[in-house]
C-alpha cells in the first residue's frame, strides 16, 4: 500500500504494527527510529523493520507513511524533528491515546503539503517494548481517526484502508469526543486500577501474602491493568486533563451514592445497578470486543493479549 514507511517508536504499538504490515505485505521499506540504539537493535534483529535510523529526521526522510508510535507527551517533539525531512504529499500519523493534545503539539510543525491524520489505535496490552508486539493485536479491534477539519479525503480513505490492512476497524470522530469517551472506556479505569493496587500495596506487611495469595477474588484483574506502561499512563493523565476530571467527577457521586445505599441497607439500588452492568458485559461480548470465558480463578496466560 505504501513504498516506504517509517515507524517512530518501536515499542508496543511500533512493533505490533511492523508485524502487521509484515503480515499483509503493506510496506516496501519499513524504517524504523527509537530513542535507544538498544531498541533500535532489538528491532533489526526481531525484524519487524528493514532498517533503522539515528535520528528520527534520517528515518522519516522520503516515507510516504510516518506513524508516531511514542507516548503522547513527546509527539509534538518529535514532529519539530522530522519536519524538515517529510515528503510533500506524505500522510504523517500518530497512534496516541489522548487526541487533543497531540493535534495541539503536532499540528504547528505539519509542513505545507504533508497531511496530518491523527489515529489511536483500541489496542493494546499491558507489555511494552519491541519484544511485545504481535501481528494479531490490532485484528477486530477498532481505530479511531481524528481527522482536522479540511482533511485531505484521499489522504484518510488511504489510512482508513491501512488500518484495515492492519486487521482494525475504523470510525472516524472528533478529536475532543474522542478523549472524552477513552476518559471513560480507558482512562478512568485504568485510573481505578492503579489506585485500587496501590491501596493494597499501603496495606503493607500485614496483609501482603493474603493480597496475593487469594487475587485471584478480583483484585488480580486490575494488577493486570495496574502493571500498564509508567510513562504512558502518566502522559494520558497530563494530557487528557479535562476529560479525565469531569468523568471522575460523575464516577465519585455514584461512589458517594453506593456508599450509601451500604450504609443504608438498600438492597434495592444494589441489585439494580449489578443487574444493568452485568448486561453491559453481555453486549460488549455480543459486540465480539471480549471472550465469555469465566475470568475469577482461571489460569491466565498469554491468551490475555489484545486488550487495552
Ligand atoms: P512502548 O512500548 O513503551 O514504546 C514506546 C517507544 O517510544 C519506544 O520505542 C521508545 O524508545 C520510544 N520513545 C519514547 N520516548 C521517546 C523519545 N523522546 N524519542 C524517541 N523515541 C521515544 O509504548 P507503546 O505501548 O508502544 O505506546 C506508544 C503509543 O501508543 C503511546 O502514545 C500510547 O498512548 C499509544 N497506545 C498504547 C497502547 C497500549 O496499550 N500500550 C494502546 C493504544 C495506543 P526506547 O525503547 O528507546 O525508550
Amino acid at each position: 500500500m505504501f513504498d516506504k514507511v517509517c515507524l517512530i517508536g518501536l515499542g508496543l504499538i511500533g512493533s505490533s504494527l511492523g508485524h502487521a504490515m509484515r503480515r499483509g505485505s503493506l510496506a516496501g521499506e519499513i524504517v524504523g527510529y527509537a530513542r535507544s540504539a538498544a531498541t533500535r537493535a532489538k528491532a533489526l534483529e526481531i525484524g519487524f523493520v528493514d532498517r533503522v535510523c539515528d535520528t528520527a529526521a534520517d528515518a522519516a526522510a522520503g516515507a510516504d507513511l510516518v506513524i508516531l508510535c511514542v507516548p503522547v507527551g513527546v509527539c509534538g517533539e518529535l514532529a519539530a524533528a522530522i519536519a524538515p525531512s517529510l515528503k510533500p504529499g506524505a500522510i504523517l500519523t500518530d497512534v496516541g491515546s489522548v487526541k487533543s493534545a497531540v493535534v495541539r503539539d503536532v499540528t504547528p510543525h505539519v509542513p505545507e503539503g504533508v497531511h496530518f491524520i491523527p489515529g489511536h489505535p483500541i489496542a493494546g496490552t499491558e507489555e511494552s517494548g519491541p519484544a511485545a508486539g504481535f501481528a494479531e493485536l490490532f485484528d477486530r479491534r477498532w481505530c479511531v481517526l481524528t481527522p482536522l477539519p479540511g482533511a485531505d479525503e484521499a489522504a484518510v480513505a488511504r489510512l482508513e484502508a491501512f488500518w484495515r490492512a492492519c486487521g482494525s476497524e475504523v470510525e472516524r470522530m472528533s478529536p475532543e469526543h474522542h478523549d472524552l469517551v477513552l476518559a471513560i472506556t480507558s482512562h478512568v479505569p485504568h485510573l481505578i486500577a492503579y489506585n485500587i493496587v496501590g491501596t493494597a500495596d499501603d496495606l503493607g506487611t500485614v496483609t501482603q501474602s493474603e493480597v496475593i495469595k487469594f487475587s485471584a477474588g478480583g483484585f488480580r484483574d486490575f494488577t493486570r491493568i495496574a502493571a500498564s506502561d509508567p510513562v504512558m499512563w502518566r502522559d494520558v493523565f497530563l494530557n487528557n486533563k479535562d476529560a479525565v476530571l469531569e468523568m471522575l467527577g460523575r464516577f465519585s457521586e455514584d461512589l458517594s451514592a453506593l456508599q450509601r445505599a451500604i450504609r443504608w441497607g438498600d438492597g434495592d439500588t444494589l441489585l439494580n445497578l449489578f443487574t444493568r452492568t452485568r448486561a453491559i458485559r453481555r453486549s460488549i461480548i455480543d459486540a465480539g470486543q471480549d471472550a465469555p470465558l469465566p475470568d475469577f480463578g482461571r489460569p491466565h496466560g498469554k491468551g490475555d493479549k489484545g486488550r487495552e
